[in-house]
């Protein structure tokens, strides 16, 4: 595995995989403390093209808060020994001070899209996220590009992006993964204690339960679904600080009155022990 640790060098291979019309590049954006989750879309990003670049990069622009920021957690050894494992070809660790130089001033917002939802818990965040995975497409000038379903909205905002700034780059998304009890692997997993893991359950139990009422109780009329994930996520613990929970259009992130089968989206949004946590499913 090559590590590439300039902009300049990156630019330089990105240019010569380019002018290879045998080289198909798929690229797995990642803010590093890898997990299983990040292994399905490298394996995928594997089966899709022939050439894998993984970025590692902890990205300042997306955190609204500092502490959140200082306290993600940061594994770069053990991320590199897993793509070595795994077999990827290049891993892209892009010092801070050249991703955001002096001076650096121009963002990219996907207006109410990145806004809403999340954006409104996270002032800014998309704006973060945007701005730094057009900077990696236009380092990279990958092919493919893969992001995972559990970050929902992200993956709704950077198709957006992709599409309205004609980018020649084709979004996947993967599946998420998780632990056997439910729980969506999470780099801030590892910040939760037992106890705390536990009670985060809640979230992918909200998600199955309306995927319950939705399939075997006939039940789609949203308020009385956004009353079950609320519930269940508010009665879970002390230590669980409810946030938010949504069922939304796939395509415009619009609340739906009815779930529609095939274009429903449903987001909830908690901080257990402080550590803030999402999950997501289709429906
Ligand atoms: P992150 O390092 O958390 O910014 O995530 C990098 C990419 O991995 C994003 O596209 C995430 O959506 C994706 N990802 C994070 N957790 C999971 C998971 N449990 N399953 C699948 N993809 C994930």
């Amino acid at each position: 595995m090559e590590i590439v640790n300039s902009i300049e060098d990156m630019t330089e291979l990105g240019r010569l995989w380019k002018s290879d019309p045998n080289t198909t590049v798929a690229c797995v954006p990642t803010m590093g403390a890898l997990h299983k989750g990040h292994g399905r879309l490298i394996s995928q990003a594997q089966e899709l093209g022939n050439l894998v670049v993984v970025t590692n990069f902890v990205n300042p622009l997306q955190f609204d808060r500092e502490d959140d920021l200082k306290s993600y957690p940061r594994t770069p050894e053990e991320d590199k020994a897993v793509c070595r494992k795994m077999n990827v070809q290049y891993y892209f660790e892009p010092p801070a001070e050249e991703m955001f130089p002096h001076g650096f001033l121009t963002t990219v917002n996907v207006a109410h899209l990145g806004t809403r939802i999340e954006g409104e818990s996270r002032p800014g965040h998309f704006r973060g996220v945007c701005s730094i995975v057009l900077k990696l497409f236009n380092i990279i000038q990958p092919d493919i590009a893969l992001f995972g379903y559990k970050d929902a909205q992200q993956l709704v905002v950077i198709q957006h992006m992709v599409r309205d700034l004609n980018l020649p780059v084709q979004v996947v998304g993967v599946p998420t993964e998780r632990e056997k009890s439910g729980l969506a692997l999470s780099s801030r997993n590892v910040l939760l204690t037992d106890e705390q893991k536990k009670q985060a359950l809640c979230l992918s139990r909200a998600l199955k339960r309306v995927h319950f009422l939705v399939k075997k109780q006939n039940i789609t009329h949203s308020g009385e679904l956004l009353q079950a994930m609320r519930s269940a996520i508010s009665s879970a613990g002390d230590e669980v600080e409810f946030d938010y929970a949504r069922i939304v259009s796939r395509v415009s992130l619009e609340d739906l009155s009815y779930v529609e089968r095939g274009n429903t989206l449903l987001l909830v949004a908690a901080r257990v022990g402080g550590v803030r946590l999402i999950d997501s499913s289709r429906l």
